[in-house]
Protein backbone atom coordinates (compact mmCIF):
# COMPACT_ATOMS: atom_id res chain seq x y z
CA UNK A 1 0.00 0.00 0.00
CA UNK A 2 1.20 3.78 -0.90
CA UNK A 3 1.39 6.12 2.11
CA UNK A 4 1.36 10.04 2.12
CA UNK A 5 2.10 12.00 4.74
CA UNK A 6 -0.01 14.59 6.72
CA UNK A 7 1.95 17.27 9.35
CA UNK A 8 0.52 17.10 12.79
CA UNK A 9 1.75 20.60 14.10
CA UNK A 10 3.69 20.46 17.76
CA UNK A 11 1.02 22.68 18.88
CA UNK A 12 -1.71 19.98 18.61
CA UNK A 13 -5.38 20.25 17.77
CA UNK A 14 -6.75 18.17 20.46
CA UNK A 15 -10.63 17.65 20.51
CA UNK A 16 -12.25 16.35 24.02
CA UNK A 17 -15.01 14.10 24.05
CA UNK A 18 -16.70 12.89 26.90
CA UNK A 19 -20.36 10.81 27.67
CA UNK A 20 -22.09 12.08 30.79
CA UNK A 21 -20.34 9.34 33.32
CA UNK A 22 -16.85 9.86 31.97
CA UNK A 23 -17.04 13.72 32.52
CA UNK A 24 -15.69 13.83 35.84
CA UNK A 25 -12.56 11.99 34.60
CA UNK A 26 -11.85 13.91 32.01
CA UNK A 27 -12.33 17.50 33.76
CA UNK A 28 -10.07 15.51 36.39
CA UNK A 29 -7.62 14.18 33.65
CA UNK A 30 -7.20 17.40 31.70
CA UNK A 31 -7.16 19.99 35.27
CA UNK A 32 -4.27 17.67 36.24
CA UNK A 33 -2.83 18.03 33.03
CA UNK A 34 -3.50 21.57 32.23
CA UNK A 35 0.28 22.96 31.91
CA UNK A 36 0.51 20.37 28.95
CA UNK A 37 -2.65 21.25 27.79
CA UNK A 38 -1.71 24.87 27.79
CA UNK A 39 0.70 24.39 24.82
CA UNK A 40 -1.99 23.11 22.41
CA UNK A 41 -5.45 24.03 21.15
CA UNK A 42 -8.81 21.89 22.76
CA UNK A 43 -11.51 21.15 21.44
CA UNK A 44 -14.67 19.92 22.46
CA UNK A 45 -18.39 18.61 21.98
CA UNK A 46 -20.58 21.32 23.63
CA UNK A 47 -21.03 19.49 27.08
CA UNK A 48 -17.79 18.24 27.57
CA UNK A 49 -16.50 21.88 25.88
CA UNK A 50 -18.25 23.90 28.68
CA UNK A 51 -17.05 22.29 31.80
CA UNK A 52 -13.73 22.02 30.43
CA UNK A 53 -13.15 26.03 30.25
CA UNK A 54 -15.15 26.32 33.17
CA UNK A 55 -12.55 23.84 35.45
CA UNK A 56 -9.30 24.99 33.24
CA UNK A 57 -10.48 28.61 32.94
CA UNK A 58 -9.49 29.41 29.45
CA UNK A 59 -11.13 28.99 25.88
CA UNK A 60 -11.84 25.71 24.60
CA UNK A 61 -13.39 25.63 20.55
CA UNK A 62 -17.26 24.07 21.93
CA UNK A 63 -18.80 22.19 18.84
CA UNK A 64 -22.30 21.24 19.34
CA UNK A 65 -23.75 18.80 21.89
CA UNK A 66 -22.02 14.99 21.10
CA UNK A 67 -25.94 13.46 20.64
CA UNK A 68 -27.02 16.58 18.65
CA UNK A 69 -23.83 16.57 15.55
CA UNK A 70 -20.94 17.22 17.77
CA UNK A 71 -19.45 14.29 17.47
CA UNK A 72 -19.85 14.10 13.57
CA UNK A 73 -18.72 17.59 13.61
CA UNK A 74 -15.09 16.28 14.98
CA UNK A 75 -15.37 13.92 12.71
CA UNK A 76 -15.52 16.34 9.38
CA UNK A 77 -12.73 18.15 10.94
CA UNK A 78 -10.80 15.34 11.19
CA UNK A 79 -10.95 14.57 7.43
CA UNK A 80 -10.37 17.80 6.78
CA UNK A 81 -7.64 17.68 8.57
CA UNK A 82 -8.17 20.15 11.42
CA UNK A 83 -8.16 18.08 14.48
CA UNK A 84 -4.32 16.82 15.09
CA UNK A 85 -5.30 14.05 18.02
CA UNK A 86 -8.38 12.76 19.86
CA UNK A 87 -9.46 12.19 23.60
CA UNK A 88 -12.77 10.19 23.76
CA UNK A 89 -13.79 9.25 27.42
CA UNK A 90 -16.13 6.61 26.04
CA UNK A 91 -18.90 5.09 28.38
CA UNK A 92 -18.50 1.14 27.80
CA UNK A 93 -21.06 0.76 30.31
CA UNK A 94 -24.27 2.22 28.75
CA UNK A 95 -25.68 2.73 25.50
CA UNK A 96 -25.80 6.16 23.69
CA UNK A 97 -28.79 7.71 21.43
CA UNK A 98 -26.03 8.59 19.02
CA UNK A 99 -24.00 5.48 18.96
CA UNK A 100 -23.60 5.14 14.96
CA UNK A 101 -22.23 9.21 15.15
CA UNK A 102 -19.87 7.72 18.09
CA UNK A 103 -18.39 4.38 15.82
CA UNK A 104 -18.35 6.87 12.99
CA UNK A 105 -15.77 8.90 14.63
CA UNK A 106 -13.94 6.34 15.84
CA UNK A 107 -13.69 5.15 11.88
CA UNK A 108 -12.71 8.78 10.97
CA UNK A 109 -9.81 9.25 13.47
CA UNK A 110 -8.32 5.52 12.11
CA UNK A 111 -9.09 6.28 8.26
CA UNK A 112 -6.53 9.27 8.99
CA UNK A 113 -4.24 7.91 11.36
CA UNK A 114 -4.37 10.88 13.94
CA UNK A 115 -3.23 9.51 17.56
CA UNK A 116 -6.60 9.06 19.59
CA UNK A 117 -7.11 7.68 23.29
CA UNK A 118 -10.47 6.30 24.07
CA UNK A 119 -9.34 5.80 27.88
CA UNK A 120 -7.80 7.60 30.33
CA UNK A 121 -4.25 5.29 30.39
CA UNK A 122 -3.62 5.50 27.11
CA UNK A 123 -4.45 9.67 27.55
CA UNK A 124 -1.56 9.90 29.65
CA UNK A 125 0.72 7.62 27.16
CA UNK A 126 -0.06 10.12 24.81
CA UNK A 127 0.32 13.12 26.20
CA UNK A 128 3.76 12.57 27.58
CA UNK A 129 4.87 11.37 24.27
CA UNK A 130 7.90 13.68 23.73
CA UNK A 131 6.00 13.58 20.18
CA UNK A 132 3.67 16.09 21.61
CA UNK A 133 6.33 18.80 21.15
CA UNK A 134 6.99 18.46 17.68
CA UNK A 135 5.83 18.16 14.34
CA UNK A 136 5.11 14.83 13.23
CA UNK A 137 4.73 13.49 9.87
CA UNK A 138 1.60 11.27 10.39
CA UNK A 139 1.44 8.37 7.65
CA UNK A 140 -1.97 8.17 5.67
CA UNK A 141 -2.77 5.79 3.56
CA UNK A 142 -2.79 7.14 -0.30
CA UNK A 143 -6.43 7.04 -0.75
CA UNK A 144 -6.16 8.33 -4.85
CA UNK A 145 -6.18 4.75 -6.00
CA UNK A 146 -9.30 4.06 -3.86
CA UNK A 147 -11.13 7.37 -5.75
CA UNK A 148 -9.64 6.48 -8.78
CA UNK A 149 -11.57 3.06 -9.02
CA UNK A 150 -13.37 1.60 -11.23
CA UNK A 151 -17.42 1.30 -10.67
CA UNK A 152 -19.18 -1.22 -12.29
CA UNK A 153 -22.18 -1.00 -14.46
P1 LIG B 1 -21.31 16.40 25.11
O1 LIG B 1 -21.22 15.25 24.05
O2 LIG B 1 -19.93 16.80 25.44
O3 LIG B 1 -22.05 17.52 24.42
O4 LIG B 1 -22.06 15.83 26.28
C1 LIG B 1 -20.45 14.13 24.32
C2 LIG B 1 -20.93 12.96 23.52
O5 LIG B 1 -20.60 12.82 22.35
O6 LIG B 1 -21.70 12.18 24.06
Amino acid sequence: MKFETRELPARKRIAMVAHDHKKDDIIEWAYFNRDMLAKHELFATGTTGRLLEEKLDRPVRKLMSGPLGGDQQIGAMISNGEIDMLIFFWDPMEAQPHDTDIKALLRLAAVWNIPMATDRSTADFLLTSPLMQHKYECKVPDYSTYLKRTIPH
